[in-house]
Formats: C-alpha cells, structure tokens, sequence
C-alpha cells in the first residue's frame, strides 16, 4: 500500500487531455496531484498526411493548455490556424465570422488530437514523472472524515481531499458516486475523413446546414481539409458504405466546388453523437470536469473545449481558496458547480436547438432558419459576441 501517510489533495481519474491538462496545472501551483488513467498513452506517430481525429481549438483553450505546458512542444507545421467561418443554410441563409479586432489573427486552432495528447504527456514525463500511473482504475472508494480512501485495482490505496472524474462520457466515477446522467441521441452519426482539395481553404471553417444533417470541411495544413459529416444515422452507414469515389461525389454533390475537387485521403470512421447532461456536477469530495459532465453536439467543435474550461475554472477555483478550506471544501466545489453549468447549458441549448431547427422533420421551418442566418450576418455586434464567448 502506498500514500496512507501523506494525503493527496486531488486526485483525477482519466488523463485524456482535459485530465491530464488539469494535473499539469495543479501540480505547477505545488498541489500535490495524481491522475491515473486505466490504459497507456500512446505514442503520437505523425501519420503521412494528418491524423483524422481533430479538434478544433478555441484561444482560451489554448491559453489554458500552454499553462499545462503541452502546447509549446507541438509540432508548428501540423497546426493549422483558423482565420474564419463560414455557415451556409439549406437555402439562400448565409453567415460567416472573422476574429472580432478584424485582424488576419487566429480565431483558434486545428490540432490533431493525438499529437496534442502526447505533447501533453511528453511534458509531464519531463516535468512530474511521478503525476501520471496508467493501467490501473478505481476498484473502491470509502468516505472518511476529511478525505476519500481511493483502492486502486493494482492494490495501491491513496487518501485525498478531492477525487475529479475525467473519465469521459461514460465515466464508471459518475456512476459509482450516483450521480445520474441522462443521455438523449441527436439520430446522427459523425463521419470523420480527411480530403486533399485542389483550391484554397484560405484557413476558412466552413459549414453546411443541409436538410436534416450538418457538414463541416475544416482547414487541415497544406490543401487538406478534415469532414465532420454529422448525419443521420442510417444516412451515415451508407457514406460508410460507399467507395472513397462514391463517398466524395456525394460530399461533393452537397458542398460544392468552393474548395475544387476532393479527394479522399484516409479511411473514414465514425462515432455515435449524444447529447449527456448531469443531474449534479458534484458530491462530497467529487466533481466531474469535462465529457465525464456533459455531451455535445460536435457541430460547433466545443467538447474539448468546454472540458478544458471547466478544468480552468476548477484549477482557478481550487488555486483561490485560501489558507482555510481543504480542495474537497463543499463551498469550492459548489462555486465551481455554479460557475460551469450555465455556459455549457447554452452550448447544449445552441448546438442541440440547431440540430433540431434542420432536422428534416422541421423542414417547414426553412425559411425561419435561413432568415435568421442572414439576420446574424448582417448584426457585427452580435457576431463579435459569438467569437468571444467562443473564445471565453
Ligand atoms: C466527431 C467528433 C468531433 C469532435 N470535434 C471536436 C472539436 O473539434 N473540438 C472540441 O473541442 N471537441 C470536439 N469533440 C469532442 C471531444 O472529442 C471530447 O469532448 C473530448 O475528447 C473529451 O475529452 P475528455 O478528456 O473529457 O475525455 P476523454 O478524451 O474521453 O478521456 C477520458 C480518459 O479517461 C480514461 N478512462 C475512462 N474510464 C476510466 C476508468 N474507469 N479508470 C481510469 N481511466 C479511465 C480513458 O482511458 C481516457 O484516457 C468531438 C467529438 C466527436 C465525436
């Protein structure tokens, strides 16, 4: 058995990247941190083109991974920066957003989403070897006075003053602590794969409301660009089904020449798309920080991202407690709760009402949704709202 003797004050089961970003920041304000995960982190193999798994990474997301560390150590070339938006309606609707100082700055980043796990990781076996234990899980955990006994499936037991679940959408944590998760499925499908195009994406997200589902060609490095084809379900087994050449006449068919001709350059995968919410974000000793606390629909790319907000605002608020209270103190934990619901509520509401405003079966909604894109587009104001609460 070890760490009976010397308490931990927070310890974070899941060390994705919203885990282990919060371990590195913690343990960079002197708290004494451990985050375990049940599997190895795998090293990144730059693949030849891009990886096909990406995110796409707001400022403040940015901001808090650079506090983490990882972000230096990332290769320059495979980032790409995203230096616009563009959102077309299944009629004439149209709407597009460029960084609010109407600079050419960066309004976030595409990364791939192994490299930036890794680059984390690579940071934290330089700087905290000790932080990180992978292949073990939770097997047990017992309330005490002022902290929680953890057992570790290895045999190991630690004391801590607070346990963070960043264990994913299905956190094993959530539901040992009772904590009730309602999942409701948006229908769709994500078809994820990578396209040579033989124009200019001049580093343009782009996105297409087409009836019923969404299509998101995000710039990749180089004339590449990366699909999000959020669509319905028995629609996706079908582009999964196709030949590469029939999967992008279709893509094609849908987006247009904006960009040339496409090319498909990677085997396509997808994942299943859930909306997940929380009846509580936190229990005695226990908070939920990223996909452990809530699910989103991928169209505005805001998973991660709203992880690493909630891991800021719980390093903040733990960083800001004072001499007194403990990291497991109910009054922290209820801040933080308090702090982190609504912002996620509003993305759930924006990305989940917009899923539903183009569901095919509102389909007698479409001049409404076309208007109100073009209403958006022609209001600044509110558009350079939207890039800073993105980037909040
Ligand atoms: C198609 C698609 C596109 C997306 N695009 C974007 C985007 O552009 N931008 C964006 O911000 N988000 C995006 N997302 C969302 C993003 O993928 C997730 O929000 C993000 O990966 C969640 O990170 P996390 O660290 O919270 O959880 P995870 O990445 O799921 O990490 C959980 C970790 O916990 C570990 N674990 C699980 N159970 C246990 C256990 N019992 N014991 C120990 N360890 C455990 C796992 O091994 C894993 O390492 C997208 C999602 C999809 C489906």
């Amino acid at each position: 058995m070890t760490g009976r003797t010397q308490p931990l004050e927070v310890m974070i089961v899941g060390a994705g990247i919203t885990g282990l970003a919060l371990g590195l920041v913690l343990h960079q304000k002197g708290v004494r941190v451990k985050v375990i995960d049940r599997q190895p982190l795998p090293e990144f193999v730059a693949p030849a083109g891009f990886e096909q798994r990406i995110y796409a990474m707001s400022l403040a997301s940015e901001g808090f991974l650079r506090r983490a560390g990882g972000w230096q150590d990332m290769d320059r070339t495979r980032i790409q920066p995203i230096l616009g938006m563009k959102v077309q309606g299944d009629r004439d609707g149209r709407f597009s957003l460029t960084p609010h100082d109407g600079q050419t700055s960066p309004m976030g980043w595409i990364v791939e989403a192994g490299a930036m796990s890794s680059a984390l990781h690579r940071y934290q076996k330089k700087v905290a070897p000790e932080l990180l234990e992978t292949g073990v899980t939770v097997s047990a955990v017992h309330e005490k006075e002022r902290s929680l006994e953890v057992h570790l499936s290895q045999g190991q037991c630690w004391q801590t003053r607070l346990l963070v679940a960043a264990d994913g959408l299905h956190s094993d944590l959530r539901e040992r602590f009772g904590i009730p998760a309602y999942f409701s499925p948006y229908g769709h499908r994500a078809v994820v794969a990578n396209y040579r195009i033989s124009g200019e994406h001049g580093g343009v997200a782009r996105q297409w409301f087409v009836p019923g589902e969404v299509i998101a060609l995000l710039p990749l490095p180089g004339q590449r660009v990366s699909l999000v084809w959020s669509a319905q379900s028995d629609h996706a087994q079908a582009l999964l089904a196709m030949s590469p050449a029939q999967r992008t006449q279709a893509l094609q068919q849908q987006v247009g020449y904006e960009l040339g001709l496409l090319e498909e350059i990677s085997v396509p995968a997808d994942f299943e798309l859930r909306r997940m919410n929380v009846a509580r974000w936190i229990a005695p000793r226990f908070a939920l920080v990223g996909d452990a606390a809530h699910g989103v629909h991928p169209m505005a790319g805001q998973g991660l991202n709203l992880g690493l907000q909630d891991a800021a605002c719980l390093a903040d608020t733990l960083m800001a407690r004072g001499p007194g209270p403990d990291c497991g103190d109910r009054s922290l934990l209820r801040r933080y709760e308090r702090a982190r619901r609504e912002p996620v509520a509003v993305m759930q509401g924006l990305t989940g009402g917009l899923a539903h405003l183009f569901s095919a079966s509102r389909s007698q909604w479409g001049w409404v949704r076309n208007w109100g894109m073009n209403r958006l587009e022609g209001c600044s104001w509110l558009k350079d709202e939207l890039v800073r609460y993105a980037n909040r």
